[in-house]
Order: C-alpha cells, then sequence, then structure tokens
C-alpha cells in the first residue's frame, strides 16, 4: 500500500463511520421523541389537588428506561457503525492482519510508516 491510499481509506472509513452514526442517532431521537409523546399522552395526568402523591417508583422505573435507550442509542450505533465501516472500508496490516485505520490515529502511522501493533513497514516507495 502507498501513503496516499492509506490517507484515502482512512478518511474514507471516518467519514462513512459518521455519517452512519449521525443518521443512526436522528433515527433513535425521533424514536424517543415518538416513545415519549405517546407514553405521556397515553398516561393519565394526576390530580395533585384531589390524589396522592405518586411514591416515585414509576418516576424511577422510567427514569432508567429512558436512560438505558439514551445510553444504547449513543453507544451502540457508535460501536457498530465504527466497527463496520472499519471492515469494509478499511485497511489491515499485511504482516498482524489488525486493522489499521480506525484503531490507530492515521497522522501517527502516515508519520511512522509502521503498523502501531507490529512494528512492520507500511508503505512501499518515497514519500506519497
Ligand atoms: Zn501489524
Amino acid at each position: 500500500m502507498t501513503r496516499s491510499e492509506f490517507k484515502s481509506a482512512a478518511r474514507r472509513t471516518y467519514w462513512i463511520g459518521l455519517i452512519g452514526i449521525i443518521g443512526c442517532t436522528v433515527l433513535m431521537a425521533l424514536a424517543l421523541y415518538w416513545f415519549m409523546t405517546s407514553t405521556i399522552q397515553a398516561e393519565k395526568q394526576p390530580n395533585l389537588a384531589t390524589e396522592p402523591v405518586p411514591d416515585g417508583a414509576d418516576g424511577a422505573r422510567y427514569g432508567i428506561l429512558i436512560g438505558l435507550v439514551v445510553g444504547a442509542s449513543f453507544g451502540l450505533p457508535f460501536v457498530l457503525f465504527m466497527t463496520l465501516s472499519n471492515r469494509f472500508f478499511g485497511l489491515r496490516c499485511p504482516n498482524c492482519h489488525r486493522y489499521i485505520t480506525l484503531r490507530c490515529r492515521p497522522e501517527i502511522v502516515l508519520e511512522s510508516g509502521h503498523c502501531p501493533f507490529c512494528h512492520t513497514k507500511l508503505f512501499e516507495g518515497g514519500e506519497d
């Protein structure tokens, strides 16, 4: 591989992964919005003047559920899209076969010219 091949592969995997993450985050935000509006509408609003205040157990359960959904909506797409982007568009070290496009900082790999895992020389020829 050459330096320019590595540069374009690193850029491609980064942008495809990022676009996937943003798209999935928007979808999850829309799903969360739909979930919250539908449950709020379905919930009977308590009249605080006549009914006792709820003990908070339902609120805690609801908060845990929303926390899990929000956490998963940010964590899972990040891991999923970066992994898929790296797998389909990334480059591997010819010696140790580890992915070197997203798992390592491209500028460090370009500067050293070696695999950060096994230190094999990656680029053939001279500069660029
Ligand atoms: Zn290697």
